[in-house]
């Protein structure tokens, strides 16, 4: 509150009620400002929030784990998100993904689930859908092209019927991590349901009113694109250590240097910590704009 001039009736207030969706508008009341919203809801722009500050790790991924600090704006959709995720990880977003808001207390998948998880594929060769134990999700946020994405006939372990899915693209990030119901949540963003690239998006604070993702810390080098999850990778690494390596290992070189989706000409010697974040950033600011 503060000392001025309604706008609807001009009368001068010691204190006065700000409209508070938009923050822009002054009245004497709750009165004029109900006789206002006609007119000023066209022009009513909901304020900016601050972007949301988030430390996304691959939690497998070891010696050197790797890790992106990321500014999101508040007001991005998921599939910004996932965009700027795959610039700042080096990935070719040539796989589909979602995001689920963890539930902490949900029951976890026992060993027998795996029976479970047989029993439903071959229910869903019937055409039949199970879901396969408990419910681990409050929501599940979906990639919109999810269709034309072959790994996505993969994901049958993580739709479950009492977890609603929303599409990425028309959810906010900023709305989401704000939802009480869900507030205590851990949210992952899961890329490539063949290779299973798990990332844990923690946040760890709120930054400026901004409308641009940034990366401002990190380590560890992009992962190859189909390189046969985790254990692939690790392969490919103890390949690139070798004093000696065989001829398998030469192969996976040279698959890795030229033909991986997001291949890397220089290779991984003595570069597994590698990331250049005024790549990264200068990829963000070019194909990346939440404006409206
Ligand atoms: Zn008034
Ligand atoms: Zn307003």
């Amino acid at each position: 509150m503060s000392a001025g001039k309604c706008e609807v009736c001009l009368e001068e207030k010691l204190k006065l009620v700000t409209c508070g969706r938009c923050g822009n508008r002054k009245y004497c009341g709750a009165g004029c400002q109900r006789k206002n919203w006609p007119t000023h809801k066209h022009a009513c722009q909901p304020k900016k929030q601050p972007s949301w500050i988030l430390k996304i790790t691959i939690p497998d991924s070891r010696d050197p784990q790797i890790w992106r600090t990321l500014v999101c704006p508040d007001g991005a959709t998921f599939q910004e998100l996932h965009y700027a995720i795959q610039v700042a990880f080096g990935w070719a977003a040539a796989h589909s993904y979602d995001f689920v808001a963890r539930d902490p207390t949900a029951e976890e998948r026992s060993v027998a689930d795996i029976r479970a998880l047989m029993q439903h594929r071959m229910a869903l060769d019937k055409g039949e859908h199970r879901d396969f134990g408990p419910r681990q999700n409050f929501i599940r946020i979906i990639n919109p092209d999810d269709d034309k994405m072959t790994d996505s006939m993969h994901a049958y372990g993580r739709k479950h019927s009492q977890t609603p899915e929303k599409k990425a693209d028309k959810v906010c990030v900023g709305e989401q991590f704000n939802k009480k119901e869900w507030k205590d949540a851990e949210w992952e963003y899961m890329y490539d349901f063949g290779n299973n690239w798990g990332h844990e998006i923690e946040i760890i604070g709120r930054g400026k009113v901004d409308d641009v993702f940034e990366c401002t810390s990190g380590n560890g080098h992009a992962i190859a694109e189909d390189v046969g999850s985790m254990s692939g990778w690790e392969e490919l690494k103890n390949a690139y250590r070798a004093a000696q390596p065989d001829n398998e290992q030469k192969k996976k070189m040279h698959w890795f240097e030229n033909s991986a989706s997001n291949f890397d000409p220089e290779g991984l010697k003595e570069r597994e910590s590698y990331v250049d974040l005024s790549i990264i950033n200068a990829l963000l600011r070019t194909s990346m704009d939440c404006t409206d």
